[in-house]
């Protein structure tokens, strides 16, 4: 399966200097999401890059509903749709913890500040969260604990994408 990572795809717009990238900087340091209109159309160029793929690993995306109905279009397109949706439940508070952490030596602006990381779990709770509804009601819903340690993780995610 091919790994699409939006927030991974936008850093190296920011790194390469790109006018999508200068767009995208200042709204990602802020943590709120970018638009729905770049992140789609990336998104779109990467799934027409990979013509051969046996599949993809949707990584941060879709965070919005607008994204969510655009990908479904996209997938249908191509005659193929969405398996499955895999959400981490973790607390807040472990979260920040694990966010500051990392802001030591991931040379991200968003995992330095509370107040950002904040606004970051906020833009999830308002706009990515009710995302479970929309996959639910599909049956395409998977929870799972993402507490524990990265192989304890990394087992739960593919114990459930083998099975599809
Ligand atoms: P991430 O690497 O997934 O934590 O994303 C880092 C930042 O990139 C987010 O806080 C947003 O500003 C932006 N971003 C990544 N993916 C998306 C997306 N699907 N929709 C909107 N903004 C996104």
């Amino acid at each position: 399966l091919v790994h699409l990572s939006t927030g991974d795809i936008l850093r190296g717009e920011i790194k390469a200097g790109t006018s999508l990238g200068l767009e995208a900087k200042a709204i990602m340091d802020r943590g709120d999401l970018v638009s729905d209109e770049i992140v789609i159309g990336m998104i779109s160029s990467k799934l027409d890059n990979n013509p051969n793929s046996n599949g993809f690993i949707f990584d941060g995306f879709p965070r919005t509903a607008a994204q969510a109905e655009a990908l479904d279009i996209l997938l249908d397109g191509k005659n193929t749709s969405i398996s499955s949706m895999l959400s981490l439940k973790v607390e807040d508070k472990e979260l920040i913890r694990r966010l500051l952490s990392r802001g030591k030596d991931s040379g991200r602006a968003d995992d330095k500040n509370e107040e950002i990381i904040a606004n970051r779990i906020n833009e999830y709770n308002n706009k990515t969260a009710p995302l479970k509804d929309y996959y639910s009601a599909q049956n395409k819903l998977s929870e799972i604990e993402g507490v524990g340690s990265v192989i304890e993780i990394s087992n739960k995610l593919n114990t459930v994408i083998d099975t599809l």
